[in-house]
């Protein structure tokens, strides 16, 4: 393996640690995965039934994005179809079979900007998720870090049947984020399931997945005090473009 290949390997054998850390309670046994773009044409992505917390080089699997995107492209299709489309997309024969979820991070690395995906199953912000103010909490802001490191908004998707449905799903839903907002959004968050986050770097992927969780345990903890209550507007338009934080951004990597 080549030394950036071998880099981005590393970069994503050690997200997938933190995102599976025990402490941050984001996922466990084979629950989330992550991936990171690879060549234009690959990416790596964990493998199906895999855990976060002990991810291994050999649980990675290195998939052709056309393969997967032109499944996107199709009105129905069978599980078995699903199975056998995503076995035809591995690189190497003899890898692992790529989660199910690979469907929606081959479109998340194709939007620009995005080099790493993480996906979890986090406490808190499933609590917020499996409520009925789960919408709520995709189109609202509480703090000014939720918006520097989650972005002003985040995509929010009603529970839709995981794999093919759900990534035909996210990839509409996200395309019109990106026509309102005119900015590649850093959270999805899919009701009754769970969130996924999108950035340059590990380092942003990171940011925007604790700072949703955090931001749910405030909002939690403030809805039992009658609240929360929000950032107007444009308190959140001022910060989204102050350039001291554009300047934390960059420090942080985002
Ligand atoms: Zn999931």
């Amino acid at each position: 393996m080549e030394e950036s290949r071998q880099k981005k390997m590393n970069a994503l054998l050690t997200l997938s640690h933190e995102l599976g850390s025990e402490r941050r309670q984001m996922a466990i046994l084979g629950e989330g995965n992550t991936s990171v773009r690879l060549t234009p044409e690959t990416f790596l992505v964990k493998a199906s039934g895999s855990s976060l917390s002990t991810l291994t080089r050999q649980d990675v699997v290195e998939c052709k994005a056309k393969n997967l995107l032109s499944l996107l492209e199709r009105k129905r299709l069978e599980d078995e179809e699903i199975d056998a489309a995503l076995l035809r997309s591995r690189v190497n024969p003899k890898s692992k079979k790529p989660s199910v979820e690979a469907l929606f991070h081959a479109f998340f690395l194709t939007l620009p900007g995005v080099n790493y995906v993480g996906h979890t199953h986090a406490i808190a912000v499933n609590q917020v998720l499996c409520s009925p103010r789960a919408r709520e909490f995709a189109r609202k802001r509480i703090v000014p870090d939720e918006v520097v490191c989650c972005g002003p908004a985040s995509v929010f998707i009603p529970y839709t049947d995981p794999g093919f449905r759900l990534a035909q799903v996210i990839r509409t839903r996200t395309q019109a984020f990106v026509r309102r907002y005119h900015q590649v959004p850093r959270v999805i968050l899919m009701e009754n399931h769970g969130i996924i986050t999108l950035g340059r770097s590990p380092e942003a992927v990171m940011a925007a997945m604790f700072m949703a969780e955090k931001a749910a345990s405030i909002w939690i903890g403030a809805s039992l005090l009658g609240g929360p209550t929000f950032l107007a507007q444009h308190d959140i338009d001022r910060i989204a473009n102050r350039s001291d934080e554009h300047y934390r951004q960059r420090e942080l990597k985002l």
